[in-house]
């Protein structure tokens, strides 16, 4: 089976439980069907990344015991390949420029399932003849109908996109390169073909699968995994302060996520590599939990 997977965390800080469940996941996933493992280092926002924080996150995983193929991909590198994908999008007039400022169109918007929805001010205004000194951002047109798409852990998952979301944002005014645009071109550069990742992103997908159809790019298939929550039920991340991880106490920690993901214990004494062996041998999607996941009771 030709299967290509890939873990692509954002050095904005360093790797803590909830990033070593989706680290373990998509590892386990790929290696147990014969398939590749890719890292990316999306480094696109240079403003809310952590000074140091992409090496520490390679060298964690390398204490981990992960081996990942080929090698590392790095976002703030690859800004041509999002210029082409841009320009072919602008050949096809799937976007459009916008020179609305944010008050101007918040103030009236509606809200959608991740935020306000854009009301498409600029969609109809012929904008093409801009100054080059201009900084607009660019969005892309979204199709006024259901996009779904059957999720190997959540099931059915359904948006309009139109209602939903709205038209989208590509690249800031500013000059940055949107995560959705990033993450479409880079799966389809780097040939994935299954994407296992945190359900945060759940709601990102069906923009992504929009993208897709947009750049002739093919779809993968998904597995949105269960979120690790604080008591509070926040999702651990940066923002709800996430320990680091400990590496002098990694077996604890790679022990704990293979319980939140339902595999069956490995025997003790077991260095972090051949817990992972472990994980792999007996990887069973079907028994990951569909549900968030409370760290602390
Ligand atoms: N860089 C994203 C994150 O760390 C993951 C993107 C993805 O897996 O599509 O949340
Ligand atoms: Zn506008």
């Amino acid at each position: 089976m030709d299967y290509i997977g890939r873990f692509a965390p954002s050095p904005t800080g360093l790797l803590h439980i909830g990033s070593l469940l989706t680290a373990v996941a998509s590892y386990a996933d790929a290696r147990s069907h014969g398939g590749k493992w890719l890292l990316r280092m999306e480094d696109l926002d240079p403003p809310r990344e952590m000074t140091g924080a992409a090496d520490h996150i390679l060298h964690t995983l390398e204490q981990f015991g992960f081996e990942w193929d080929d090698e590392v991909a790095y976002q703030s590198q690859r800004h041509h390949l999002y210029r082409a994908a841009l320009d072919e999008l602008i050949e096809n007039n799937h976007v459009y420029p916008c020179t609305c400022s944010r008050k101007m169109w918040q103030s009236q918007a509606r809200v959608g399932v991740d935020g306000l929805v854009y009301n498409g001010a600029c969609s109809q205004k012929n904008l093409f003849r801009l100054p080059e000194n201009q900084n607009v951002a660019w969005r892309i047109r979204v199709p006024n109908q259901i996009i779904e798409f059957e999720d190997e852990i959540v099931g059915r998952y359904a948006q309009n996109l139109a209602q939903d979301i709205g038209d989208f944002v590509l690249r800031r005014a500013d000059g940055f390169w949107a995560y959705q645009l990033a993450v479409v071109v880079d799966d389809f550069h780097q040939g994935v073909t299954h994407i296992v990742r945190g359900q945060d992103l759940l709601v990102s997908t069906p923009r992504q699968i929009h993208l897709q159809g947009c750049l002739n790019a093919p779809t993968p298939h998904y597995a949105h995994l269960p979120l690790l929550t604080n008591h509070l039920g926040q999702k651990w991340s940066k923002q709800t302060l996430a320990p680091a991880l400990d590496l002098t106490a990694r077996e604890a920690a790679l022990r704990q996520v293979l319980a939140y993901l339902n595999v069956p214990p490995c025997p003790e004494i077991d260095a972090p590599r051949d817990i992972l062996t472990w994980a792999i041998r007996h990887w069973d999607m079907a028994r990951v939990p569909h549900h968030a996941i409370c760290t602390e009771t």
